[in-house]
């Protein structure tokens, strides 16, 4: 296996975690200012080794804030040129997992919100918001 973290993508990568971080605070600042309370990276069921971004348990709803880069958007992700195979077979590993999880949790009785880092935090809450409601009058 290749050394992937050459200086290029070490940057990004923190830039990454920084992007992250300020959408998901910022979705959690303002569901928080509505009433809601939630868990945050709350590891979701035994049996699967997954843990959710904001996790309503009583309903369960849970919302993953995916990175563009590390989730593969269709809008932003690239692909770095160097070590391009590795890079390539280590993001559709991603999205596989990605996939399986939200299959298993779903197939649990999950309602699972995607959101994209590059969402206004407004609409992404409108959205939580409205998953909620229905959450609720469902039981
Ligand atoms: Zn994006």
């Amino acid at each position: 296996m290749p050394e992937p973290l050459d200086d290029v993508v070490r940057l990004r990568m923190k830039r990454q975690a920084r992007r992250d971080t300020s959408v998901e605070l910022e979705i959690r600042r303002r569901l928080h200012a509505l009433g809601y309370r939630y868990r945050v990276d709350h590891r979701l069921e035994p049996s699967l080794r997954c843990r959710g971004d904001i996790v309503f348990t009583r309903r369960r709803v849970v919302v993953f804030v995916d990175g563009c880069f590390w989730h593969g958007c269709p809008d932003h992700a690239t692909a770095p040129k160097n070590n391009a195979e590795w890079w390539r077979q280590k993001l559709a590993a991603n999205f596989k997992r990605d996939e399986r999880n939200r299959q298993a949790l779903e197939g649990l009785g999950w309602t699972v919100i995607g959101v994209w880092e590059h969402e206004d935090p407004g609409s992404v809450t409108a959205r939580i918001v409205d998953v909620l409601g229905v959450a609720r009058t469902g039981g």
